[in-house]
C-alpha cells in the first residue's frame, strides 16, 4: 500500500499528540512527537545554563546534544532520549514548558530540529505532530491536519495530564502556560504556528477520541486511494 506522510499540527493540548499516536499505531506508521525534541533541547539548555540569545552558545551547545526516540512497549510509544539518556518525565515538567516556547523561537535551535524531523519523513509511512510540520517540515505532506479544540477543553485536558504526574499543579497556572506558549509560537519570527492552506481542520472539542480518529482515518483512506 502506499505509505504518506500525515502531518498533525495546532496549539498547546488540542490533543494532537493523542490522535497522531493512535493514527499511527492502525496504520503502523512511525510516529513522531517533534514538541519532545524542543522540549529536550530546553532541558540541555536549563541543566547547561546556556543563554539562548547568544548564538554562538546556542550552536557550541547543539553541538553536543543527540537526540533519540526509544520505543517503550508498556506505553506503546516512544520515549525521548537526550544524550542517550530517558528525559520523558522530566521534559513534561512546568520548569520546561515555560521555557521551552521562548527557546522554540531560536532560528539555530529550529534549523538543528527540522533537519532531524525531515530525514525521519525520508521514508514515508509516519505521523508527526507539532506547530510547523505542514507548513515548514513536511510542506508537501499528502495529509495535514490543523487539530483545534475549545479553551477550557484544552486546559482540562492538560490538567489533568500534569495532576497525575504532580497533584500540587494549579489549574490557573495550566491555563496561563497554555496561553503564553500559544501567544509566543504563534507570533515568532521564524515558523510561527499557523494552519497550513491546505490543512483539513479537526475540531474536537466534542468529540471522543475513537470519533476523533475515525475522522482522520477516512481523510488518510481518502489520500492513498
Ligand atoms: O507539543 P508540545 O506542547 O509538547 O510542544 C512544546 C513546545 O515546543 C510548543 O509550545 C512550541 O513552543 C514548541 N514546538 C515548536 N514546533 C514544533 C513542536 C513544538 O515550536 N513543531
Amino acid at each position: 500500500m502506499k505509505k504518506i506522510v500525515i502531518a498533525v499540527d495546532g496549539y498547546s493540548s488540542t490533543g494532537k499528540s493523542t490522535l497522531a499516536k493512535a493514527l499511527a499505531k492502525k496504520m503502523n506508521y512511525v510516529f513522531v512527537d517533534s514538541g519532545a525534541m524542543y522540549r529536550a533541547i530546553t532541558l540541555y539548555f536549563l541543566r547547561e545554563r546556556i543563554n539562548w540569545d547568544n548564538t554562538a552558545e546556542v550552536n557550541a551547545a547543539l553541538q553536543n546534544i543527540t537526540l533519540d526516540f526509544e520505543y517503550n512497549a508498556e506505553k506503546g510509544k516512544s520515549d525521548m532520549l537526550l544524550n542517550e539518556e530517558n528525559v520523558e518525565v522530566e521534559i513534561r515538567e512546568m520548569l520546561v514548558s515555560e521555557k521551552v516556547s521562548d527557546v522554540s523561537t531560536v532560528k539555530e535551535v529550529r534549523e538543528f530540529a527540522v533537519a532531524q524531523q525531515q530525514k525521519m519523513g525520508e521514508k514515508k509511512g509516519i505521523v508527526m505532530d507539532g506547530r510547523d510540520i505542514g507548513t515548514t517540515v513536511f510542506p508537501d505532506a499528502e495529509l495535514k491536519i490543523f487539530v483545534t479544540a475549545a479553551p477550557e477543553v484544552r486546559v482540562e485536558r492538560r490538567f489533568k495530564q500534569l495532576y497525575e504526574i504532580n497533584p500540587s499543579i494549579n489549574i490557573e497556572d495550566v491555563k496561563k502556560n497554555l496561553e503564553m506558549r500559544d501567544y509566543i509560537d504563534s507570533h515568532r519570527e521564524v515558523s510561527p504556528l499557523r494552519q497550513a492552506d491546505d490543512a483539513i481542520v479537526l475540531d474536537n472539542s466534542d468529540l471522543t477520541r475513537e470519533e476523533q480518529l475515525a475522522k482522520a482515518l477516512k481523510l488518510v483512506d481518502e489520500r492513498i486511494n
